[in-house]
């Protein structure tokens, strides 16, 4: 991508009613735009990191036999009714809007109900089952506060994977098969050193779910670690129930803030019930559809790796979800016509800084943007036919030769 083409324009200042650094660096970074509160555009490199943190995602789910597809975010009032979570008390977060030619629709907040009634058309038989479906969907939810930047979005985008099975016993080896996975995703994503899998509130059917939760100053759950942090809890299921229950009642917890990155669900017949989703098993009867559901805050991750991943001159992305491994600057004319050569055919990975500014304002922006590796091409590097690389982590720097530079990178 060579920015002298984008629109893409960093800024010295963030908008004032951005309080979250997340909001406030990626705006600045020219990574979002903001329409209004917790609402926001991704720009070309902010879209570049949302696909990069997808495509981690969608390798880690497709490995275990989850097949992708994309439902609509206009909701049927229907199935929703069945399981009373239409109405506004129930489920005070919906986004609704009316037919020109009559009734109601809602914006989707979360798919359980219509990937239940989809099922419906393709589930029959215990020979249908187990399946694995997943989607990454554009949720949208008329949240009362959004003040975290794109941490807590009214519209925001979510992987949601949802399971189907004959029995109990298939549904907890599949959700461990998640548990596995979703470990595998956030060690990729550069932030499994610090998310933990949390015990928490379960709902009817089971005891408890699993929230997957980073630890971050400004995120909005409070969770409880043990000693080696081999147990953690959400605040509201730490109580002393609870941890008899789970076997450790006297260690010593340590409280801290998290955000919830991802969570896994053990519906059992919670959908499958109300609406109706049967099967025939191999003794003949019909049975209800065990079901179990997995989200993940897509937007909210790259918001997580952005507050985790900066410094005070700006973002310092991993490189496994930066949008461009390399920032290339040319200085001089034999510097920019070598840069040039450079760019050619590496367009993909390489950030071309080509505007008419001063060599200052470059490295600013590189820093700021956040690439993981910066390449400086100059008259003064090429004099010993050299070019000098810049590491954004460490701010450490050396020289590798122009040849190499062509062949290794
Ligand atoms: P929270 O407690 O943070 O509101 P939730 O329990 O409502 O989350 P789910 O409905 O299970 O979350 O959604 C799955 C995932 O989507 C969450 O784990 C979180 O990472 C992400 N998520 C939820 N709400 C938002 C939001 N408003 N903006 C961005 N991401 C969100
Ligand atoms: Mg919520």
């Amino acid at each position: 991508m060579r920015l002298s083409k984008s629109f893409v324009k960093t800024l010295r200042d963030a908008p004032k009613d951005e309080t979250a650094t997340n909001g406030a660096l990626l705006i600045r970074a020219g990574y979002i735009h903001k329409e209004m509160a917790g609402v926001y555009d991704y720009l070309p490199l902010g879209l570049r990191v949302l696909e990069r943190i997808k495509g981690i995602i969608r390798e880690e789910l497709n490995k275990i036999g989850c097949e992708e597809v994309l439902m609509t975010s206009l909701q049927n009032p229907e199935p929703w009714e069945k399981t009373g979570r239409f109405s506004d008390q129930e489920v005070d977060i919906w986004f609704k809007t009316e037919l020109a030619s009559g009734g109601v629709l809602g914006l989707a907040p979360t798919h359980e109900e219509p990937i239940t009634t989809l099922m419906k058309s393709y589930i029959s038989s215990y020979k249908d089952l187990p399946l694995y479906v997943y989607q990454f969907q554009t949720k949208f939810r008329n949240e009362l506060r959004a003040k975290s930047g794109i941490l807590r979005g009214r519209e925001f985008l979510m992987k949601d994977l949802y399971s189907f099975h004959s029995s109990e016993e298939d549904l907890n080896r599949f959700y461990h098969e998640v548990e596995i996975a979703y470990g595998r995703i956030f060690d990729r994503l550069g932030i499994g050193e610090d998310t933990f899998e949390t015990f928490a509130s379960g709902g009817i059917f089971s005891k408890y779910s699993h929230e997957f939760q980073t630890i971050l100053p400004v995120g909005e759950d409070t969770i409880y670690y043990n000693n080696d942090k081999s147990i953690v809890l959400n605040k509201e299921v730490f109580n002393q129930e609870v941890l008899d229950d789970l076997g450790v009642p006297n260690e010593k917890f340590e409280e801290t803030t998290a955000a919830e990155v991802g969570n896994i669900f053990k519906l059992k017949f919670k959908y499958s019930e109300p609406i109706g989703l049967k099967f025939i098993d191999e003794d003949n009867q019909q049975k209800t559809v065990y079901m179990g559901c997995y989200g993940i805050g897509v937007s909210r991750l790259m918001g997580v790796i952005a507050e985790k991943y900066s410094d005070s001159k700006g973002l310092v992305w991993p490189e496994m979800v930066a949008p461009f491994k390399y920032y290339l600057i040319g200085i001089g004319d034999t510097g920019l016509a070598e840069a040039e050569k450079f760019y050619d055919g590496r367009e993909d990975t390489v950030l071309f800084d080509d505007r008419d500014r001063r060599p200052g304002e470059k490295f600013a922006d590189s820093e700021l943007i956040g690439i993981p590796f910066r390449i400086v091409i100059s008259d003064k590097t090429l004099a010993t036919n050299e070019a000098e690389i810049t590491d954004r982590r460490t701010g450490e720097s050396w020289r590798v030769g122009i040849k190499e530079l062509f062949e290794k990178f």
